[in-house]
């Protein structure tokens, strides 16, 4: 049995319908797990409390949140990085976050006591979010929080996040700490929010060189990706030897996302979550944490993660999408939405491919030379 959490209340995670991380994204994606698998029934997710939330985050930012959530907001709220066009504030904002932390914390208890060791929270992955200022459509770091969790388990936590922006939160917050190692591959920050995931941010002290950035250049597709994914994984693996993996999974990494410019599509994504998923069973007794993350694309998005879903539950793939699901959201969204769950296109050709090719290759080879002074490989 694989569990997936959830909890409608998710939906309440809402900064308004200009606002590209919508939880429309989300609602469609149950529904159409609802109509696919006719074993779906989530595991509910159980609100994160107060005292979880500041395990990671300063208690005068999670103030800030509270105040602004009862609609009377602080006229400080700018320097905590709420009230911004990204992170607008909200009424019920501070619970709503909760919800989204309490379910990826649940996943993590369900992971360290034993009950299961492959999990799905279908939701969270705010991975920007800092110690003491919400960022980036991210109010609370729920994947930090869950760090923290199996670390007080005694584990030893590999982070992976594939989301197309550089995973700075969980990074700063674990910085110094030689239990966790972050490992994210994202469009490089000289073109993308944050701008932070250079190759050369390695962790501070004793936290030095278990910080990996795999920054890659704008228009990187499928097998240059992969050729840079498996080889700094396999590493992050076997010389780190973590107890358990948790992964952001984003889906703005495809090409069809509209906020980045990565030529991803499903069937690098469909590696990238098979592989990861053979690693946790070579290296953490198969202990793996998926949450979801960016990904504005509703159509792309949606299918990545109904993808994610199928193979950690090991179903056999639905090929066409439910005719019913397809009209319904297309209407609501007035697009027209893939027929099947791979995509049945590619990405449009991209001229400087050698130069890109190079330039992230070089970019591996810095990373595993620069580590390996930290880590000792084998
Ligand atoms: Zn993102």
């Amino acid at each position: 049995m694989v569990p997936v959490v959830y909890r409608p209340e998710y939906l309440t995670y809402d900064f308004g319908p200009q606002h590209p991380f919508s939880p429309q994204r989300l609602a469609m994606l149950v529904e159409l797990l609802e109509e696919l698998d006719p074993a779906w029934g989530p595991v509910a997710a159980v609100q994160a409390r107060r005292e979880d939330v500041l395990t990671v985050h300063a208690e005068r930012f999670v103030r800030r949140v509270e105040a602004a959530s009862q609609g009377a907001p602080p006229d400080d709220l700018d320097e905590y990085g709420l009230g911004t066009s990204d992170t607008p504030v909200f009424p019920g904002m501070d619970a709503a976050a909760r919800w989204l932390v309490g379910g990826t914390l649940t996943g993590a208890r369900l992971v360290s006591g034993g009950t299961a060791r492959r999990v799905l929270q279908l939701g969270g992955g705010l991975h920007h979010a800092q110690f003491d200022r919400a960022s980036g459509f991210c109010v609370y770091n729920d994947l930090a929080v869950a760090i923290h969790h199996f670390l007080e388990a005694g584990m030893r936590v590999l982070y992976v996040d594939v989301d197309v922006h550089h995973g700075d939160g969980v990074q700063w917050i674990f910085y110094k700490d030689p239990r966790v190692l972050t490992l994210s591959l994202h469009e490089s920050g000289r073109y993308l929010f944050p701008g932070t995931g250079g190759v050369f941010e390695l962790g501070q002290g004793g936290g030095t060189g278990y910080s990996w950035n795999l920054p890659l250049e704008p228009y990187t597709g499928d097998a240059c990706y992969l050729e840079g994914f498996e080889r700094v994984f396999e590493k992050a693996l076997a010389w780190f030897l973590p107890d358990v993996i948790l992964v952001q999974a984003g889906a703005d990494a495809h090409f069809l996302d509209p906020l980045a410019d990565l030529m991803l599509t499903t069937r690098a994504y469909e590696r990238i979550f098979t592989r990861i998923l053979e690693g946790a069973e070579q290296y953490t007794e198969g202990r793996v944490l998926f949450t979801l993350g960016g990904g504005y694309s509703f159509d792309a998005a949606v299918r990545v993660w109904a993808l994610l879903y199928f193979l950690l539950k090991e179903q056999r793939l639905p090929e066409r999408l439910p005719e019913g699901w397809r009209s319904r959201w297309g209407q609501r969204l007035g697009q027209t939405l893939g027929a099947e769950l791979h995509d049945t296109h590619g990405p449009p050709l991209v001229p400087r491919r050698p130069e890109i090719e190079r330039y992230n290759r070089s970019n591996v080879d810095r990373l595993l030379d620069v580590v390996s002074k930290y880590l000792t490989p084998g």
